[in-house]
């Protein structure tokens, strides 16, 4: 085994011996763990060719119910630098860095972000519900000041981690911040075409919770602002009933759940079917949200589009 092993490697560095000019190995990639895809996608912004990204919760993944594998756990140990969301968004977290071994330093990206608490005032689901009050909303990349919070505390982890690199990460985030102050000025722009009595939808779960205290636009969810728990028939129900009585315009579907709860919703209650909203996830690569800024173009998209046309 000890020489298959030994011939494997030996292959492998042949073949990127054949296929790297020689500076691209002068430079070691700093390994760095990010938790989902929308961290990925800055820590990629951030960190350009120096990096190398690990991606745990890929797109279109549900990251508040994941299960770890084996490739996660060798990734982690790997990393010098593991950068999550925190506000307790990676539930299954702690025991990965523990079963890993890692001596990575981690990273918040929500830290000194302000968060909101969660609305589960709908929480009627019966259970022992021990997270269901006072908890804070995980969902903070919703908002791009937020993101940008995000993009800063990225920016100084890798500088931390790699200070050879603080040069180059300083210039990407700044032109990366630029980016990112242009489509918040867009995406307000959208929203101030929406008629104001009909900036209100329905999604899943409650995963826009920074959108609406940003944005301006409410969102209603029969889940909260976990997907772990499922909504109750009296949850449904009531939803059903506001939808009707408030003329909400639009449910929309979301990348992360199942889109019967909200099919149903629609269903009965008269309100059509928007877009699909990608809320905790990105899309793949050639998907419509493959990146932060597509994500969010995409969704503000798809919000304008169903709640300016057509009946309320
Ligand atoms: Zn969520």
């Amino acid at each position: 085994m000890p020489n298959r092993r030994a011939l494997v490697a030996g292959l492998a560095f042949g073949l990127a011996a054949a296929a790297a000019p020689l500076s691209t190995f002068a430079q070691e990639k700093l390994p760095v763990v990010a938790s989902f895809s929308v961290l990925g996608d800055f820590v990629r912004q951030v960190g350009g060719d120096r990096v190398n990204v690990t991606t745990l919760v890929g797109p279109d993944g549900d990251a508040h119910v994941y299960s770890p594998t084996p490739a996660d756990a060798k990734a982690m140990s790997a990393a010098k630098l593991v950068v999550v969301n925190g506000l307790h968004f990676e539930g299954w977290l702690p025991r990965l860095v523990k079963s890993s071994g890692t001596k990575a330093t981690l990273a918040e990206a929500t830290k000194g972000i302000t968060p909101l608490e969660a609305d589960d005032d709908h929480d009627d689901r019966g259970k022992g519900h021990a997270h269901a009050h006072g908890h804070d909303d995980p969902h903070a990349w919703q908002s791009i000041a937020n993101a940008k919070t995000y993009v800063a505390n990225i920016r100084d982890a890798l500088s931390m981690a790699d200070p050879a690199g603080k040069a180059t990460y300083d210039a990407n985030a700044t032109t990366y911040l630029a980016a990112l102050d242009g489509l918040e000025g867009e995406v307000k722009a959208l929203v101030a075409r929406i008629p104001a009595e009909r900036r209100k939808a329905i999604t899943t779960h409650d995963a826009f919770g920074y959108f609406v205290k940003a944005y301006g636009i409410e969102f209603v969810a029969p889940q909260g602002v976990s997907t772990e728990a499922e909504a109750s028939a009296r949850d449904v129900a009531r939803i059903i009933r506001q939808v009707k009585a408030q003329k909400i315009p639009a449910v929309f579907l979301e990348n992360v759940t199942n889109p019967r709860l909200v099919e149903q919703i629609a269903r009965e209650s008269g309100a059509k079917v928007g877009g699909r909203l990608y809320s905790d996830a990105l899309s793949a690569e050639s998907g419509p949200a493959g990146t932060y800024i597509r994500m969010m173009k995409h969704n503000i998209s798809e919000i304008e589009k169903a709640l300016t046309a057509g009946p309320a």
